[in-house]
Formats: C-alpha cells, sequence, structure tokens
C-alpha cells in the first residue's frame, strides 16, 4: 500500500529509489528481509554470533585477576545465562522464521519486546535487569555487524548488504543523522535521503544541500512507516515523502525528475557567463565547502572563490583524535592550490551546538546535556578555551597563506574581549611561525556576523575587522531564539522576519559605507526567493553550495540594483516583507 509521509524540504529535486534504513543511535542495525530458502543459514549466523559472544564472556570471566570486585564476575554469569534464555535466542529465531527479518532486525525487533516487559515490572530488581538485557544484545549486533560502528553500507559485509542488486538507485532513511555522518555519505552512493527529526538549517540538512540530493528532513515517522528496500519518492520541492507509489504516481515524478534535470543541464550553461546585473555591477558568487575536495566542484561551478570552507569538517570522524598543525596546513593549502589563485576563506572552527566533535546527532545532544548547546561554549567561544589548539589552527592557516589568498574568518564573535583575544592569538602564531623560521603571507581577517549583538553593533566589528560575512542562519536562529536543529519549532525559523531583515540590512548597509567587504554565507544567500532582495540591500558578495551558483547568476542576470534599491524601504517598512518583496521586488 503506497503511504504518503510530510517533512521539511531542505535540497531540491525527485529522488527514486530502493530504501536503505539506518539507525542513528547504538549499533548500526540493519533492517532488510531473507528470502525464505535463506532462513536456516540466517539462523545459523545468529546462532554462530551468540556462540561468538558466550566463548568471548566466558574467556573474561576466565581470565578475570582473583582481587577483580565479585560483581563482575557475577554479572558475567548472569550475561551467559541471558545469552542462552529462550526469551530472548528462541524468540528471535522466532522472527526470522516467521517473518523474514535478517538476524540483527529480528535481535532488536526482541530487544524491544523484552525491555517493554522489563519496565513493567514492579521489582526495582528485575526492573534493572534490563540494562544486562541491552548490554547483551548489543554485543550479539556487534558481532552480526563485523564493523557496526561504520554507517556506510560500502563497508558491510557481504552477507548483509543492503544493496538491492547494486543497479537500482538507493535513498537513505535514519531517524537523525550527525553532520560527522552526512559527511561520510558525501561520497556515497545515496541518492536522496530522509530523517525523521532535524530543521531546515540543521548542518546535517546543509550537508544534504551541498551534495545536492533531493532531502527531506522532519519527516517525523519516516522511519517507523518505511521499510528496508521500499520503493521510496523523495519529493525535496514540497517535503513530500511517498512510499511504494502507485505506477501512475511514480511516472508523474520521473517526469518531473526529467524536467528538473534538463532545468540543471540549461542552467549549468551560465557557469562560465561573469554575474553581472543588467545595470553593470559586478557580483561576486562564491562557494561553501566543507572539505578541500569540494574545491573541485566550487571550481566547476563557476564560483569566483571560496566564502566559506567550514574547517570543522576536517576535525569530525577522527574518533577523537585532532587534525595537527602540518595536517591542517596541509588541508588549506590543497583548498588554495586546488582554487588555483582564487581567494579562499577559511573559518575557524565552529565546534559545538549542532556539530559536535563526536557522532552524536542534535537530537542525542539535547538529551544528553540537557542544556542547549547552541548557546554553549561554540565557534570562537571553544577556540579560545582551548589556546593551545586555537593557536594551532590559526598557523595551519597562516602557513598556508603563502601558497595563495587565505581570509581568516572568525565564527560567532560577539563581545569585544573576543576581538582583542582573537587578534592576540593571531599575534603569537605569527610570533611563533617568526621565531621558527617558517614563511607565512598576508591574511585579512574578518567576522562572521552571526549573533544578533554584532549586527547591532557592527561598527565596532568594521573597525577591528577586515571584512565582515553574515551567517544569516544562526543570525536567524539567534535573532528569533528558534534552535534551527528542532524540527518542533521549525515552523517559527522565518528568514522573512522584519527583525531579520532590518538585522542583514543595516549590516550590509554599514559595511558598504565604511567601505568594507561584506558577503552573506548563510543559506539566504543560495536561496533564489532572496536574490533580489539582498542585492536591494547593496549585497555584492554571495557564498553558497556550488549546485546554487548558477541559479543564483540566473537572478543576478536579471537584476537592475538601481530599481531595487529604490524599492527597498517599502520592503523593510512593510509588516509582511515576504509578501511585499513580491510585490515590489519581483
Ligand atoms: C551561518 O550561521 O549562517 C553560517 C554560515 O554558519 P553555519 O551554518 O556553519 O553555522
Ligand atoms: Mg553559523
Amino acid at each position: 500500500m503506497s503511504v504518503q509521509v510530510f517533512g521539511l524540504p531542505v535540497s531540491r529535486g525527485v529522488a527514486i529509489g530502493r530504501a536503505v534504513l539506518v539507525a542513528s543511535s547504538r549499533v548500526d542495525v540493519a533492517h532488510y528481509f531473507i528470502s525464505p530458502d535463506h532462513v536456516s543459514a540466517e539462523i545459523d549466523r545468529l546462532r554462530r554470533a551468540r556462540d561468538g559472544v558466550a566463548d568471548e564472556l566466558s574467556a573474561l570471566k576466565r581470565e578475570l585477576p582473583a582481587d577483580a570486585p565479585a560483581e563482575l564476575s557475577a554479572m558475567l554469569d548472569v550475561h551467559l545465562m541471558l545469552l542462552h534464555d529462550e526469551s530472548v535466542i528462541a524468540a528471535t529465531k522466532q522472527w526470522v522464521f516467521e517473518r523474514h527479518y535478517n538476524a540483527e532486525w529480528a535481535l532488536s525487533a526482541q530487544l524491544e519486546v523484552l525491555a517493554r516487559q522489563f519496565d513493567e515490572m514492579e521489582d526495582d530488581y528485575l526492573r534493572e535487569r534490563k540494562a544486562d538485557i541491552e548490554q547483551v544484545v548489543e554485543r550479539v549486533l556487534s558481532r552480526l555487524a563485523g564493523q557496526a560502528e561504520d554507517l556506510d553500507p560500502s563497508a558491510r559485509p557481504p552477507e548483509q548488504s543492503v544493496e538491492p542488486d547494486g543497479e537500482e538507485p538507493l535513498v537513505l532513511v535514519a531517524n537523525d543523522v550527525a553532520p560527522a555522518d552526512m559527511l561520510r555519505f558525501k561520497r556515497s552512493v545515496f541518492t536522496g535521503f530522509v530523517t525523521d527529526v532535524g530543521g531546515r538549517n540543521s548542518h546535517t540538512a546543509i550537508v544534504a544541500r551541498s551534495m545536492d540530493i533531493p532531502a527531506v528532513v522532519g519527516a517525523r515517522e519516516a522511519s517507523r512507516l518505511i521499510r528496508q528496500d521500499d520503493w521510496v519518492v523523495i519529493d525535496g520541492d514540497s517535503g513530500v515523502v511517498v512510499v511504494n507509489p502507485s505506477q501512475i504516481v511514480l511516472e508523474e515524478y520521473r517526469f518531473r525528475q526529467r524536467q528538473s534535470e534538463l532545468e540543471r543541464a540549461r542552467l549549468n550553461r551560465l557557469r562560465h557567463t561573469p554575474a553581472i546585473t543588467l545595470d553593470g555591477q559586478p557580483i561576486e558568487l562564491l562557494a561553501n565547502i566543507e572539505l578541500p575536495a569540494d574545491a573541485g566542484a566550487a571550481l566547476e561551478s563557476g564560483a569566483v572563490g571560496v566564502g566559506l570552507f567550514r574547517s570543522e569538517f576536517l576535525f569530525m570522524n577522527r574518533e577523537g583524535n585532532m587534525p595537527g598543525e602540518d595536517e591542517q596546513f596541509e588541508a588549506y593549502r590543497d583548498a588554495i592550490v586546488a582554487m588555483r589563485g582564487l581567494p579562499v576563506t577559511v573559518r575557524t572552527v565552529d565546534i559545538g551546538a549542532d556539530k559536535p566533535l563526536d557522532r552524536m546527532t542534535a537530537q542525542e545532544l539535547r538529551h544528553e546535556h540537557a542544556l542547549n548547546p547552541a548557546l554553549g561554549l561554540r565557534a570562537i567561544r571553544w577556540s579560545l578555551s582551548e589556546p593551545g589548539m586555537f593557536r594551532q589552527q590559526l598557523r595551519a592557516m597562516l602557513r598556508a597563506s603563502a601558497f595563495g589568498k587565505l581570509r581568516i574568518l572568525v565564527p560567532m564573535v560577539a563581545h569585544l574581549v573576543e576581538i582583542r583575544l582573537t587578534f592576540d592569538a593571531l599575534a603569537r602564531a605569527r610570533q611563533q611561525l617568526d621565531d621558527a623560521g617558517r614563511p607565512y603571507g598576508r591574511v585579512e581577517v574578518g567576522a562572521m556576523i552571526e549573533v544578533p549583538a554584532a549586527a547591532i553593533q557592527i561598527d565596532l566589528f568594521l573597525k577591528h575587522f577586515d571584512f565582515v560575512s553574515i551567517g544569516t542562519n544562526d543570525l536567524i536562529q539567534y535573532t528569533l531564539a528558534i534552535d534551527r536543529a528542532d524540527e518542533a519549532v521549525s515552523h517559527l525559523y522565518d528568514p522573512w522576519h522584519p527583525a531579520v531583515l532590518k538585522l542583514v540590512a543595516g549590516s550590509i548597509e554599514a559595511a558598504n559605507r565604511a567601505g568594507r567587504a561584506v558577503a552573506v554565507c548563510g543559506e539566504m544567500a543560495g536561496d533564489e526567493s532572496f536574490t533580489s532582495l539582498l542585492l536591494a540591500m547593496g549585497l555584492k558578495s554571495f557564498s553558497m553550495h556550488p549546485a546554487r551558483i548558477a541559479s543564483i547568476k540566473q537572478r543576478v542576470l536579471r537584476a537592475d540594483t538601481r530599481r531595487l534599491a529604490a524599492l527597498l524601504p517599502e520592503v523593510l517598512r512593510a509588516e509582511d516583507p515576504a509578501a511585499a518583496s513580491l510585490e515590489w521586488l519581483g
């Protein structure tokens, strides 16, 4: 039966493919149906995993030192007993026999049943045994999964491959995906993705957009309703996900898919056309990248430089090892060399909020820490709290600047003391390089304007920094007090809010007046519904995902900035600027 799920559209286009369900928490459990003639082989696999864990636990027990706490040995006995308990193994086999679930799915399905039974127990002691059963199941799942920690399907052992036959397109379905995992998927086979949670401008959504694949987030029940291998249509324009569509619906979406491919090919022809408005204003269209390898796509798209290199992605998926100075230097230098003399703006790490160093999702983060990570130790606050690490990054950037035009961008600055400490750190980093006799170039230093406090006192920032870049994603989040990763309040995340527009317009105007370069590098820059408005505000530099450059260029080529600027006051005065913009700016 066909079902529809509704979520937030975050990356355009239509994807049609077989669902690959990926569990985002604990062990990555694969869900798929096995063919009836593989039932006994699957049960055998389960038995081997169970026996392997039993051997492991028995060996552990034998090797316990004489002075080990008695509780440890007792716990191992309980775990060994549970491993052979009928309620665990026999019932799991039943799922395989009757439902044809793969072993991991069967085991996690049975864990759900048992966990609920334990929760209902009156006896505290027995209720606490739930943790034991979870640990035992976890061990068996890990053994079944082989490399359980790896979410990348290409790394799975063949017996649990989730690709139907290697030919059909695949779409990723998950409850939530951390930005770090999204990065792994960047070079994967998925042609679309859908998650249950997440906001339109969460970093997971941003990475999906940078992959240029249709995506829907915040589709609440998606991972529960969609089963492994279902046919799924992801409509990244409207946020609709159709599960097992009828032939007629499928044909309609295939038609739309072909249309958008044609449109994309047409826009691509603009790649090398200079972005100049009708009244002769040159407009700079820059790329946002996450890794040096993305520089290729930036050049391909016709970007005239990198306006935002989110360096924190270099720090992810590293099991706690931070990249050292040399490794960072090489990454920044590689980006510069790949951009062939065009400027590259590298942002100092923006760790924290929905971009933790480890693979936690925004949802896990909130539950783990209970506090609101978006208001915590993030970006420049984190860097200043780790001065050694911060100077290391600055030295790496300075050294790379000997190879081309590198600009340093500092995220989330709000206080004068942060400005002072940043420049002190930079001065010390330069001194250290001088002492070591290492060459470095001249760099411009800029600030992200992404906290209302910075936009309100923009003149202070223009006095200290060579340039500013407006981070509308966070500026909206902090102005409207809306967590950008939380789908529950995503309807209130409104880039058109008059307060947001006033802060953006005021910052651009002040920078232009002061003769300082100003860019917008938040998602607004790559959204064509804002192009006329930003041009009207006097913006001449836009930084966005490479895939968005052609569409924005088309808008720029059709715009007359003098006419737009004259209409701006009406839009800024309007109670409903979105409607006013449509009426006046077109
Ligand atoms: C922004 O906040 O607009 C921005 C570009 O930074 P990030 O999305 O990485 O927070
Ligand atoms: Mg930001």
